[in-house]
């Protein structure tokens, strides 16, 4: 084990965390510099031109590495934000000289939404050649992060321009799935043996439905997209998915221009659900196979076969859904490059319309991380794997069009939404790039709360369901306020442009 300690003003010291757990993972750091293996000191200046940052890494007494930098105010995040990442590219560039290693490939990037930073730079009208400099510049990031940052705000602009504040999107979270995967840290329960508490949950799930729904036309806003996701929300049988649907429909005042149901697990998916789903107006479907390699979904506690997937994708192409997305998995145990190949070969005879690239996230809730025996794939090796899928993938004529980023992936590296032109998903967009109001219903759900394209709040309802139901009446209430609120606020606005 390292010991650290690190010299540094207390404001400074969050924001090179994750920059030295790259570097010299499991560390810990100490308080008392003469027992610390590596010294950190760091000196900030902040100039009228700019920040400055000094910073010295010293191993023993005879060896020590400096690095001075000075950059330019950007202007464009906050003078605080502009100063912790000047502090996060000196350690970064300091790391790299000391370690003889570039580590990580977003250079001081940590954000889980990158390209919120990039969006801004483009409202401002800030040239491409311009944004490129200074994610090369001040960033460090690696040209084809650069690009792929480009890529996706190139097809968000007329989406992004086109939010409204009279608008919300839904999201709906059904907690249950036929079995747990080994790599999965959603709070999900097995079904099988939760057969009363599925029903209770789903009771309670549509009063906040409706309550939700009521207020949100009783204060003159529309529903733009509505997201059932989960957990697996096919696993509830055709009569609980009904009740649910017919509930949402019940209550919508307006088209909703997007309607998606993550069928996650195609072992969940009999003809009769997608018919069920096709009637009530779900428009886009996510069935995922994860990889294409049988043996990979019998390693990784998936309870289906890749020919179930193929039946079900067939089924649901049959009924004409507009958007079939599928999901997949980058780095799962015992796979490499020929098997993301192998997936991704057969994967595109399908024809999806999205393709959504997820790398393996090693969380702690996580079965599969338990595992002692379990090999992971290296840093490199999965650079390799997440470049060539999304070469093969924009080679079937998908672009990348919504990315975040999660902790704990291997290599630190990215998830990204694909789609053929025309097909992106809109919900996808407005809640990665927080642009547009996301009212979170349901066990773990989040609300994003916007107004003018500003997040002003993001709120949660409990992890756990039976809180969750206990909790009920006093979730709706808030969550009436908030609404009531923002119809205040759009209300106000428009007196203010009358006047
Ligand atoms: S289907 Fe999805 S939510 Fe359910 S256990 Fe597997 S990964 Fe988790």
């Amino acid at each position: 084990m390292v010991f650290i300690h690190v010299d540094i003003d207390k404001k400074y010291r969050n924001t090179i965390n994750e920059l030295l757990h790259l570097y010299f993972p499991g560390h810990k750091q100490t308080g008392d510099e003469s027992a610390a293996d590596v010294v950190l000191c760091i000196k900030v200046k902040k100039n009228f031109d700019g920040p400055e940052v000094w910073a010295e890494l010293s191993g023993d007494r005879q060896h020590s590495e400096r690095n001075n930098i000075k950059l330019p105010w950007l202007g464009d995040t906050d003078p605080v934000n502009e100063t912790k990442r000047t502090v996060r590219l000196a350690i970064l560039q300091l790391l790299e000289t000391a370690v003889g290693e570039t580590k990580g490939y977003w250079g001081t990037l940590t954000s889980v939404r990158p390209t919120k930073i990039v969006n801004r730079m483009l409202d401002k009208g800030w040239a491409k050649k311009t944004i490129k400099a200074v994610l090369h510049d001040h960033y460090a990031l690696r040209y084809d992060k650069v690009q792929l940052l480009l890529d996706v705000t190139d097809s968000q602009r007329t989406i992004l321009k086109n939010s409204s504040n009279n608008c919300v999107n839904l999201y709906i979270g059904i907690p249950f799935c036929p079995s747990r995967c080994t790599y999965c840290s959603f709070p999900a329960v097995a079904v099988g043996s939760h057969a009363k508490l599925v029903e209770h949950y789903l009771t309670a799930l549509c009063e906040e439905v409706t309550s939700t729904l009521e207020a949100v036309q009783e204060h003159g806003l529309n529903v733009r997209t509505i997201y059932i996701g989960g957990g697996t929300p096919t696993v509830l049988n055709v009569g609980q998915l009904g009740r649910l649907l017919n509930t949402i429909d019940h209550h919508l005042n307006a088209d909703v221009k997007e309607y998606t149901v993550e069928a996650g697990r195609p072992d969940t998916l009999e003809e009769e659900k997608l018919k069920l789903l096709k009637s009530w107006g779900v428009d886009r479907i996510s069935i995922n196979p994860q990889t294409l390699s049988g043996e990979t979904l019998r390693k990784v506690g998936r309870l289906h076969t890749v020919d179930e997937f193929i039946k079900a994708y067939c089924s649901a192409r049959q009924l004409n859904f507009d958007i079939i997305n599928t999901d997949l998995i980058i780095g799962l145990p015992g796979e490499n490059i020929d098997t993301v190949k192998y997936t991704l070969d057969r994967l595109e005879d399908l024809h999806p319309d999205n393709i959504t690239v997820h790398t393996l996230a090693l969380k702690k809730a996580a079965k599969m991380r338990q595992s002692k025996e379990e090999q992971w794939v290296d840093d490199k090796e999965i650079d390799k794997m997440v470049s060539f899928a999304r070469r093969r993938i924009q080679e079937m004529g998908q672009q990348p069009y919504y990315m975040y980023r999660q902790k704990n992936t291997l290599g630190q590296l990215e998830n990204v939404g694909y789609s053929l032109p025309g097909k992106e998903s809109l919900y996808n967009i407005l809640m990665i790039e927080e642009r547009e109001t996301v009212i979170g219903l349901g066990v773990g759900s989040g609300s994003k709360w916007v107004f003018n394209q500003e997040l002003l709040d993001v709120t949660y309802n409990p992890k756990d369901i039976t809180i969750y139901m206990e909790r009920l009446p006093r979730l709706i209430r808030e969550k009436i306020d908030k609404i009531a609120f923002l119809g205040g606020m759009i209300n106000a606005d428009k007196e203010t442009q009358r006047h």
